[in-house]
């Protein structure tokens, strides 16, 4: 069996309208050990013919069976297996990564395909090997360009033999080189051609093709003459060869079932493989990568700082407010009047009562409903004690122990009223504090005894507790004249009826709870059941705040929208870098694709590049928008007396910049990494 065997290969590069016919009609066969040189004038299309036995082109008819194997018909993936794995190309421009030193030019096949990107210790001593076997040992840490024309083919020789390819196609190698390293590069190719590789050269030095076993003719795409001028070599392929044969590849691997789904595993372990070089690119770049990514990190800055300050913000206002009951409701009824006759009208509404239309009503609205008491009231009581007086000043409320809790009062001494004295209508007092300064003074006031004259009801009560000092805007209210007692006692001890019915209540939603829903359907409720025979009124400083709330969170989104918007600049930045940056690399890209990266690898590079990019400016972008924030507070703090500085992390707002950053990396490289993944090899190396 041949090793190559190409048959009726015909070929023409389309280039806009015209299309001129470069090869037409090849039939070549290469055995194992051959050595033969291809010669022609410039133009007869050499060079193409070369690049398609060496995968890198496909014809445009004709078949080509490497070691038996169909070339034509595999797909792109599984021709850069076969480029890596068993093809060694040296062009003769040499082709090598400028910016990368001499080791690692020669290691470039070893990176590919992607499942073994993983650079392994003895594949740096197979590199070493090699340089040492042609001679460039010496220059392992050199860049190319530091090196002369001779020393770089041989370079580019050590590479072609990385992955132990039984072929070698060298097109022209000593084409740019003078007469002395010429024979050099000559000499090195027929030893690699004793040790069993089989070797296809081109040339146009009649004195080169002298020196091989077999010389083709080439005119215009057709061979015209074959000189016999040797046997073949027909030394057994040296021992190493084995590990990498070609022939036991099959059609598995990287091109086998999962082609066009890629687990994301896979995804993850050649981008992990890719950082490095990433990073490499990154840094070569520093100037261009580090304004590009300044975008990133104030995109991200900005929607961690504005999300966590907007929200910090809301949370401050609204808490300020809710001290002052933003989350209470007061409900009243009274009856109507006015009700016409033709108003049908189940139940008629008087009052309120306790077990009939309060609780019921608690527990229907249980999810929003966490305190709640009635409210009845007496205005302009006297009280007394040892001699004492306070005339006429005293506001009365019969109220349950929920009534503490609902107005935010903070009791100094003593201790709230309990269900059992709601239930045994019990006679203590819960006192303002002017109260226990004007009339209790000297004395502690828990379980002294007032008597209290409210119209012409008088009684006694226990002091239990004395509430804190209240200020208030209210020229009516007196919270420091104030004496609660539980409800049913003020029931009991009320100068009149109506006095002892309750027409109001007031209410404490959870704090999750919408303030005006409930206001509203607490209404429905009393409406429903009571239809046009009752009047209701449910209002609440809690409305006015709602509407701040939607108010608040509207801002929110705004300011999280413009740091969006900052953040997608940002990544047009990106993409628009990392686009100029592929067109830049066609050179490379071409290169690695032509020692046998895949697609996927080469998407994979690139996406990684720009997560990389983003990474960073993201990371750095966390830091300076938390600093940002935090100092924004420490200011704030400094100018508003009530404001403490403190240390705030929003989780939402860095879950939030965290996968923004993935999304911005991952989106930006999108377009380049396509760009990159769909150059032809031969048009990205010919690029400049
Ligand atoms: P050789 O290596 O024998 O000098 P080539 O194979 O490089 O010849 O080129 C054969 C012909 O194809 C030449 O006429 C050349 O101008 C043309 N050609 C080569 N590459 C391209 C290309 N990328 N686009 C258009 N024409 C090309
Ligand atoms: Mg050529």
């Amino acid at each position: 069996m041949a090793l190559i065997e190409a048959k009726q290969l015909s070929f023409c590069y389309k280039t806009g309208e015209s299309s001129v016919p470069v090869l037409r009609g090849i039939d070549l066969r290469v055995e194992e050990g051959d050595f033969l040189a291809i010669q022609g004038a410039s133009g007869s299309g050499k060079s193409t013919l070369l690049y398609i036995l060496g995968c890198l082109l496909r014809p445009d008819s004709g078949t080509l069976k490497l070691d038996g194997r169909e070339i034509t018909s595999l797909d792109r993936t599984e021709m850069a297996r076969v480029r890596n794995k068993t093809i060694g190309f040296v062009f003769q421009q040499f082709h090598l990564l400028p910016r990368a030193n001499i080791l690692e030019n020669i290691l470039l096949p070893a990176h590919y395909p992607a499942e073994e990107a993983v650079i392994l210790p003895e594949h740096r001593e197979r590199a070493i090997g090699l340089a040492r076997q042609l001679g460039v040992d010496g220059q392992l840490r050199h860049l190319p360009n530091q090196l002369s024309g001779g020393q770089q083919q041989r370079v580019a020789i050590a590479r072609a033999l990385m992955n132990d390819s039984r072929i070698i196609l060298a097109d022209e190698p000593t084409g740019n080189l003078d007469s002395k390293n010429a024979a050099m590069i000559l000499d090195l190719l027929k030893d690699l051609n004793h040790q069993g590789r089989t070797i296809v050269l081109i040339t146009h030095d009649p004195e080169v093709a002298r020196q091989c076993s077999r010389i083709y003719h080439m005119r215009d795409g057709l061979f015209t003459e074959v000189e016999e001028l040797r046997p073949r070599r027909t030394a057994e392929p040296v021992q190493n060869f084995a590990t990498r044969n070609f022939a036991s590849e099959g059609s598995s691997g990287a091109g086998g079932p999962h082609k066009h789904f890629r687990p994301l595993a896979a995804y993850l372990k050649l981008g992990i493989a890719s950082l490095p070089l990433a990073w490499e690119n990154v840094r070569r770049n520093r100037a261009r990568s580090l304004l590009t990514m300044l975008g990133i990190t104030i995109g991200v800055a900005a929607v961690l700082a504005m999300i966590t300050l907007g929200q910090f913000t809301k949370n401050r206002i609204l808490e300020s407010y809710e001290t002052l009951g933003v989350n209470k409701l007061a409900i009243r009824g009274w009856p109507n009047w006015n009700l016409k006759a033709s108003d049908k009208v189940g139940t008629f509404f008087r009052f309120f009562n306790w077990e009939r239309d309060l609780l019921p009503m608690s527990a229907t609205f249980s999810d929003e409903i966490r305190l709640m008491s009635p409210v009845l009231d007496s205005w302009n009581a006297t009280a007394n004690y040892a001699g004492k007086t306070i005339s006429k000043e005293l506001q009365i409320f019969g109220v349950s122990p929920d009534y503490l809790h609902i107005t935010n009062r903070q009791l100094i001494a003593g201790r709230n009223m309990n269900p059992f004295h709601v239930e045994n209508k019990a006679g203590v007092c819960i006192i303002g504090f002017d109260i226990a300064q004007r009339l209790l003074t000297g004395v502690a006031p828990v379980g002294q005894i007032l008597y209290v004259q409210d119209g012409n009801s008088n009684y006694a009560c226990t002091v239990i507790g004395v509430m804190k000092s209240q200020t208030t805007n209210s020229t009516w209210q007196k919270p420091n004249l104030q004496i609660l007692v539980p409800y049913t006692f003020f029931q009991a001890i009320a100068s009149d009826w109506w006095t002892a019915q309750i027409d109001q209540a007031v209410l404490q939603l959870h704090s999750r709870s919408d303030v005006e829903k409930t206001s509203k359907m607490v209404k429905a409720y009393f409406i429903q059941k009571y239809g046009k025979s009752g009047r209701f009124s449910v209002d609440s400083d809690g409305v006015l705040v709602a509407q701040m709330k939607k108010f608040l969170n509207l801002f929110a989104v705004m300011l999280a929208s413009i740091a969006v918007i900052s953040l997608l600049v940002g990544g047009i930045g990106i993409t628009n870098m990392m686009l100029v940056s592929v067109s830049e690399r066609f050179k490379e890209l071409g290169l690695r694709k032509a020692v046998g990266a895949t697609d996927f690898s080469i998407r994979v590079q690139l996406l990684v590049e720009s997560v990389l990019l983003c990474g960073i400016a993201g990371l750095a972008g966390i830091i300076l928008g938390f600093s940002t924030y935090e100092a924004l507070i420490f200011g704030a703090s400094k100018l508003v007396s009530k404001l403490q500085f403190e240390w705030v992390v929003e989780p939402g707002a860095v879950i939030l910049s965290v996968i923004s950053i993935l999304v911005v990396g991952i989106s930006s490289g999108l377009a380049p990494a396509i760009k990159a993944e769909k150059l032809e090899v031969i048009e990205a190396l010919r690029s400049e």
